[in-house]
């Protein structure tokens, strides 16, 4: 699976994790998959409201420790 693949498919999942947080139990936060396309397997702990306001920027989900400029290397493709 391309790294492009894995961020949509995870994306799906994630918008899933969203309707059943937002439908149950929209105050508390829920773990939401790394939408950063590579195998790095983490989680990020958001609010319902937060992983909705960042699908409404276009922003990916990503953990802290896969954000940063070296995302954006050319090699990643
Ligand atoms: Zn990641």
């Amino acid at each position: 699976m391309s790294p492009g693949q894995r961020s949509l498919l995870f994306r799906e999942v994630n918008d899933r994790i969203y309707d059943l947080l937002e439908s149950g139990e929209p105050d508390l936060p829920g773990e939401f998959l790394c939408e950063c396309g590579r195998e790095c397997g983490r989680r990020v702990e958001l609010l319902p409201a937060e992983f909705a306001s960042l699908r409404g920027a276009g922003e990916p989900v990503r953990s802290a420790e896969c954000e940063g400029p070296r995302l954006l290397a050319p090699a990643l493709g």
